[in-house]
């Protein structure tokens, strides 16, 4: 299925709620949804009684939203999050949680998780010391990622570093901001999860 490429802010106006898909733009005023928080469009103001069904799909398509998650991805993700022990919605946030691409905008190396991917495909960042360029590599506890040397010292990264010094990193992640490094100590508890979707709806739509 297609990657969605239009107006990201867009999509946030559709479900809701922000879904902080443009970096540091959504914690300012200049966020879309802050000035116009009803849908787009000619009945985007008009309200709409929303069905059980319609709930838990708008959920999962906030999840995919938010982590940037082709409809095939996502439901392979739903299928190893049911195969692993404890609550299935939780694994699922878990595994989206682990993407490459979501660890690196969590640790600051870019500006979204739009930006992440795209750095990543173009061969930026190293798991255990080895070029990764897929997004969507799951990484483990214990795994170190690093920006390339090459990459780090580029007058681009350090803007991206410099710009998001001051956002909070997750502790999970555990990171040596001097070398541009850090390591995977732990999945992330349901708390320390920032997705603003409710993966039970999730669960309850993939189990029909
Ligand atoms: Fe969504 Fe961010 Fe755009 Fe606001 S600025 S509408 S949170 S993508």
């Amino acid at each position: 299925m297609a990657r969605y490429t239009g107006p990201v802010c867009k999509l946030c106006r559709r479900e809701g709620k922000k879904l902080f898909l443009k970096g540091e733009r959504c914690y300012t005023e200049r966020c879309a949804f802050e000035r116009r928080s009803y849908a787009p469009g000619q009945h985007g103001q008009s309200r709409k009684k929303i069905s059980e069904y319609g709930l838990q799909l708008r959920a999962k398509q906030q999840a995919r939203r938010y982590y940037g998650v082709n409809e095939v991805q996502f439901h392979k993700y739903f299928l190893m999050a049911e195969k692993r022990q404890g609550v299935t919605g939780e694994n699922l946030l878990r595994i989206c949680e682990s993407r490459l691409d979501n660890v690196i905008y969590l640790l600051g190396w870019a500006n979204s998780r739009a930006e992440a991917r795209q750095l990543v495909i173009h061969g930026h960042y190293e798991v255990n010391s080895k070029k990764v360029d897929i997004p969507s590599y799951l990484l483990k506890v214990g795994d170190t990622v690093s920006i390339k040397s090459k990459s780090k010292d580029s007058e681009k990264f350090k803007a991206v570093l410099e710009a998001n010094a001051s956002r909070p990193v997750p502790q999970w992640l555990d990171l040596n901001k001097d070398a541009a490094t850090a390591k995977i100590a732990a999945l992330p508890e349901r708390d320390q999860i920032g997705a603003p979707v409710e993966e039970h709806l999730i669960v309850e739509f993939y189990s029909k």
